[in-house]
């Protein structure tokens, strides 16, 4: 399969550069160049196979042709190794439940995926040390770390910004030591991803070292979150409530959704997405008025998702044909306030007993708000709310039990570089390394 620039500037590359490189010459997010289709009879039996065995099909239809099927389905089967299970939350909401990974979040997935895709290419390769460059807002750092932890030949850089991520996320990836790098950064997520974007177009640095990103910039990290949307409707399916299925993204950078959005292009029938914002609602007015016009990030409890410049809109624009109206034909949008998220997380829990997470609280509104006569809705339950202890604590007067998982990352030390904001500083740092 070969792989394009969404800037349409830059070479066609291969899946191994794609993977390698991260990002494309122009700075375009690389797609592939086709989406196959998955048959009528793959759906007509879904219901009736695995998890591992549906994202093994999912998997075929973009890797198929570069990885060969035993290499593939041990990459797929080793990433899969937990459960991704559809909760009823209420006749007409199911929780998608993505927190049953290492890091408790649905990053885990695409994370674990790419660092044994990545790996893969490397063994075959013989390549030397590939530096890995990852911007954080909380989740995908602990994922990419733990992901890619111990893992010969790679070393990872996390920029995550200073005072910004949870006290239980910040330890997900400052203890790990080993071949993980946790930088600290003096900014906000954005200052963090033009750093990483900075350093992918450097000469000088991609010189000196080999950079690739597990952003969800990277085909191997966002593709196969597509996974579990199948499942989520084999499972749903299977309960005889996926007539008109509905799937709400808690969304910041827009890889997760972007990744359903592939999936309905393969066939899966969706019937509509809806993309959950909080207060940075760049998408949100997109929708509304047809302009894309990125901001600064505004910090709030949902802070996955504090994103003021989604870098997926790139892919979802072109995915679409850059039309505004076919967009608005698939994806609705809904923006929430800290407030807002507030008092869904009590709401569910007072009417449902369900406990749900900022991000997670963002989706299940938007589906209580917008879901019609006759739909069914999943929500992605991106991340356990014990990741977010502090602020789910503080709604809900209570003290939830931090799964013993989630512990044991609490009982290391801190280690970060500390960073500025400013390019300059960061490169220097790379090219003493
Ligand atoms: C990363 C993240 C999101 C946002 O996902 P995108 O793919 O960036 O849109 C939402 N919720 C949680 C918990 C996250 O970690």
């Amino acid at each position: 399969m070969q792989f394009y620039s969404t800037n349409g500037q830059a070479p066609i590359a291969t899946l191994e550069k794609a993977v390698v490189k991260g990002l494309a010459e122009d700075k375009g997010l690389y797609m592939p160049e086709r989406i196959k289709p998955l048959p009528k009879e793959f759906f007509d039996n879904i219901e009736n196979l695995s998890f591992q065995e549906i994202a093994y099909k999912v998997a075929d239809a973009f890797f198929g042709e570069d990885v060969p099927a035993e290499d593939l389905k041990r990459i797929v089967y080793d990433t899969l190794a937990f459960d991704c299970p559809c909760v009823k939350v209420t006749d007409t909401i199911y929780s998608l439940e993505l927190f049953h990974g290492p890091t408790l979040a649905f990053k885990d997935v695409g994370a674990r995926f790419m660092a044994r895709l990545l790996q893969y290419f490397l063994k075959k390769e013989g390549a030397g040390q590939v530096n890995v460059l990852v911007a954080t807002s909380g989740d995908t750092g602990s994922a990419v770390a733990n992901g890619f932890l111990g893992v010969d030949g790679i070393h990872v850089y996390v920029l995550y910004p200073k005072g910004k991520v949870s006290p239980i996320q910040e330890c997900q990836f400052t203890t790990l030591g080993q071949n993980i790098t946790a930088v600290e950064v003096d900014g906000v997520f954005d200052d963090c991803q033009a750093l990483v974007k900075n350093a992918f177009i450097d000469k000088e640095l991609n010189e000196h070292m080999q950079l690739t990103s597990a952003n969800s910039i990277n085909v191997a990290r966002f593709l196969p979150q597509a996974f579990y949307y199948f499942y989520a409707y084999a499972q749903m399916k299977k309960k005889g409530l996926a007539n008109q299925f509905v799937v709400c993204v808690p969304s910041g950078n827009f890889g997760n959704i972007c990744s359903a959005l592939f999936g309905k292009r393969m066939g899966l029938p969706v019937k509509r997405f809806i993309a959950a914002n909080n207060a940075n609602d760049v998408f949100f007015k997109y929708l509304q008025t047809g302009k894309y016009e990125p901001k600064a990030s505004v910090q709030t409890i949902a802070n996955a998702m504090d994103v003021g410049d989604p870098s997926n809109f790139a892919r979802v624009y072109e995915l679409y044909g850059k039309n505004h109206n076919a967009i608005c034909a698939d994806i609705s949008g809904a923006t929430y306030t800290d407030e807002q998220i507030a008092e869904t997380i009590k709401e569910v829990k007072a009417e449902t007993g369900y406990v749900c997470d900022p991000h997670g609280a963002c989706g299940y509104r938007a589906l209580k708000e917008g879901l019609k006569e006759g739909e069914v809705g999943v929500f992605l339950e991106t991340a356990h709310p014990a990741k977010f202890k502090d602020t789910v604590d503080r709604i809900l007067g209570g003290d939830i039990e931090i799964p013993a998982k989630l512990q044991a990352f609490m009982k290391g030390t801190k280690q970060s570089v500390p960073m500025s904001k400013d390019f300059a500083d960061f490169k220097q740092f790379l090219m003493a390394e």
